[in-house]
């Protein structure tokens, strides 16, 4: 199989996703929504991975449902799985139990049909405790990326970082386990700046500057919405682009669905429509976009259509 770097020089890459909140919709994972509101950053703020532990039958399930659906890149289910994070959440003392299996679920899945990605995110330390925590970030998410090599990952996803602050220690933290990393920010609540103030295209060259192999946006925005904010990094960086939208629609007072009202219990009434992928598929080939994924609220028929647009672009 050709590596992951070899491949987003080639062709338009596909990958896969969300699959926090689908689990949590067909009941295996925790919104927390039943013990705090979530997302103020006061509480655990759940949505961990421990699925991957306690139901690995119905994670092994959508891992499936991406590959037929043409993913060629399986993320394993480690998104939130710092030792940090899960800690708050109350499974600390298993994080190398949980991002151990969570890849090794993906690879048997996966076979030789897809590369295994291992999904890295923000700690949440520096919304809680502010630039000052960075060191302790940087040490968590250096333990996870350690995990996530030793378990077999091709490369890294680093993904929804609100701080490019935190996203720079990530990636050097990438670079110095030797893997190939995709860069991608979440922008919130609009998305003219990350929120340690930083405009998409400073953020794009930031990232690229840092060793990414390929830098964009993820979560958040639907994919009309998270466009411009794209054609802005395209712009200010030469190496590839990579998108993951979220398919949750936003308002133009607020650009990002983890702030609206409906977050994370009513989303049902702000999803978009498969179509907006395949359309999206379309336009982002056309663009240049080498990365193509799925976010919150997309299951396997927004992969498939983001495929089928991608197929059209020709
Ligand atoms: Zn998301």
């Amino acid at each position: 199989m050709k590596s992951f770097t070899q491949r987003l020089r080639d062709e338009v890459v596909l990958g896969d996703g969300g699959y926090l909140i689908e689990l949590e919709r067909r009941g295996y994972v925790d919104s927390g929504s039943g013990r705090e509101r979530v997302g103020t950053g006061r509480g655990s703020g759940q949505f961990t991975p421990e699925v991957a532990i306690e139901n690995p039958a119905a994670l092994r399930q959508l891992h499936s449902e991406f590959l037929d659906a043409g993913a060629q890149v399986l993320q394993a289910l480690t998104f939130f799985g710092t030792r940090e994070k899960l800690n708050r959440a109350g499974y600390g003392s298993q994080t190398e139990q949980i991002n151990e299996t969570a890849v090794k679920l993906a690879k048997e899945v996966a076979g030789d049909r897809a590369l295994v990605a291992g999904s890295v995110s923000r700690t949440q330390l520096v919304e809680r405790e502010g630039p000052e925590s960075l060191g302790k970030a940087r040490d968590h998410i250096a333990e996870q990326i350690r995990l996530l090599k030793d378990a077999g990952v091709d490369f890294l996803i680093l993904e929804t970082f609100f701080h490019l602050a935190e996203m720079e220690v990530a990636l050097d933290a990438a670079a110095a386990s030797g893997l190939p990393a995709v860069a991608t920010m979440s922008f919130r609540p609009l998305v003219t700046q990350c929120s340690d103030g930083h405009t998409p295209a400073e953020c794009a060259r930031v990232m690229a500057e840092h060793g990414a192999a390929a830098v964009g946006a993820n979560c958040e925005q639907d994919p009309r919405r998270m466009l411009p904010l794209l054609r802005e990094m395209r712009a200010a960086v030469k190496i590839p682009l990579a998108a993951q939208p979220a398919a949750f629609q936003t308002t133009d007072e607020c650009h990002s669905f983890t702030r609206l009202p409906a977050f994370p219990d009513d989303l049902e009434t702000i999803q978009i429509s498969r179509r907006e992928f395949e359309e999206f598929g379309k336009v982002a080939k056309s663009e240049g976009i080498g990365y193509l994924g799925g976010c919150c609220g997309c299951n396997a028929a927004y992969i498939r259509a983001l495929a089928r647009g991608v197929a059209a672009a020709g």
